[in-house]
């Protein structure tokens, strides 16, 4: 494969390249095909956001006739039939058999705008500026949203500049499993000499996916939702990689049954991989002048197309909900498989996770490496997260057939045995 022009010309910021060094030509369902010809399952599905496999033929269909009709690709902000659709959809098979009532503000096409714009929003509906953000938290790499993400890598990359607006407590589970964190969120808000300026917003992500696929406890969700109630703190659910189906509901806050102020969702969210993202709000929240939040791609037309599309054929009912839950309980079970050989081996490992958001933690990065590069030479496309690295991740698209998700985990299964 001739890869000098790659490493030649593309920037040291590559990563995924590093872990999968091959020259990807074609891919469809979990599958990718290399240029040598080789097939690899893809259990990374683009950190999430191929939860409906690579190419998905209903709809990619919705696309081609899209393009062949000469619909409007670009359109700034301008109202568009794809953009009309897209709401229609969300609002008929997502919204309104959840009961719920949102605003929907199209920032520019990636998570961390989304993200972005949340957390201005909350400053401005609030006239407050301080964010609670948590412990391995990921939220994006533009200054604001990099202000709420934990993870030094990151934050190093400002050059020095200090990041603001932000102020993290420990995630569900930080402190071991005998301490309730949210104690310790409460004491503080209750505290005039605390140092905590009261937030404008809390944001969280139900299950943390670059920081590990640490899900918080659906009681601590819930306990946490009150506090906010409680003091009139905004409620933001960074849904960007949880959401559209991963941990087996649309909105993997439905689990908790609480109802976030403001949502965001991207990553899987157009339904093809292509780029798109929404911030979900309280009608009452929508406190923007117009043009006040600006961008040239502000919903993108084809992303709506696919998106609708995908809302349709995938969550008028509740088969692929039900499929997803079934597989990720086997994807549990052979994890947990996975951790008690590790431990026989006097590797203290773990299965965690919710729906097909789950992770084997294995303690270190180096062991998680060993592991994946393993797999990569056996067919298997799959990463880590974690403060270290620590956790090997199943992404795997939802849709995943069962053939190729048996086939994979048996991959996994003699890399860990290969390797320890
Ligand atoms: C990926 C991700 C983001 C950032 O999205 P980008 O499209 O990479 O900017 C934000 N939040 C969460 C939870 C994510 O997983």
């Amino acid at each position: 494969m001739q890869t000098q022009i790659l490493e030649r010309m593309e920037s040291e910021v590559r990563t995924y390249s590093r872990s999968f060094p091959v020259v990807f030509t074609k891919a469809q369902g979990a599958r990718l095909t290399a240029e040598d010809g080789k097939q690899y399952i893809d259990f990374l599905a683009g950190a999430g956001t191929l939860n409906y496999g690579h190419n998905n033929p209903k709809i990619k269909q919705a696309l081609l006739d899209y393009l062949a009709s000469d619909g409007i690709v670009h359109g700034l902000d301008m109202w568009t039939e794809a953009k009309r659709d897209y709401l229609e959809a969300l609002e008929e098979v997502i919204l309104k058999p959840r009961g719920l009532d949102y605003k929907v503000h199209l920032p520019g096409p990636t998570g961390t705008n989304a993200v972005e714009a949340a957390i201005r929003l909350a400053r401005v509906a609030t006239g407050r500026h301080n964010i609670i953000s948590f412990t391995n938290g990921f939220h994006g790499v533009t200054m604001g949203a990099l202000a709420t993400t934990g993870n030094r890598k990151f934050r190093e990359a400002t050059g020095g500049i200090p990041t603001q607006g932000a102020a993290f407590l420990p995630f569900d589970g930080y402190m071991g499993e005998a301490v309730d964190t949210l104690d310790y969120f409460e004491k503080l808000l209750g505290d005039n000499s605390s140092g905590l300026d009261l937030p404008a917003a809390v944001i969280v992500e139900t299950v943390q996916g670059e920081g590990g696929i640490n899900p918080a406890g659906l009681d601590w969700l819930k306990r946490l939702e009150k506090i906010c109630r409680e003091h009139q703190i905004l409620l933001i659910v960074d849904d960007i990689q949880a959401g559209c189906g991963r941990t087996g509901k649309f909105f993997s806050f439905e689990h908790a049954g609480i109802t976030p102020d403001i949502v965001t969702n991207s990553k899987s969210l157009s339904g093809y991989g292509l780029p798109f993202a929404h911030v979900l709000m309280r009608p009452e929240l929508d406190k923007w002048k117009p043009g006040q939040y600006n961008g040239t791609f502000r919903g993108f037309s084809l992303a709506m197309v696919t998106a609708a599309a995908a809302l349709r054929t995938y969550w008028s009912d509740d088969k692929l909900e039900r499929d997803v839950q079934r597989k990720g309980r086997i994807v549990a079970e052979r994890f947990q498989q996975l951790a008690d050989y590790l431990g026989e081996k006097g590797i203290t490992a773990s299965e965690r996770g919710r729906g097909l958001m789950r992770a084997l933690d294995v303690g270190s990065g180096e062991r998680a490496d060993k592991i994946t590069a393993e797999a990569f030479q056996r067919g298997l496309v799959i990463e880590t997260s974690g403060h270290d690295g620590q956790a090997v991740k199943c992404l795997c698209p939802l849709t995943i057939g069962d053939e190729d998700l048996l086939e994979a985990l048996d991959i996994l299964e003699a890399s860990v045995k290969a390797v320890f």
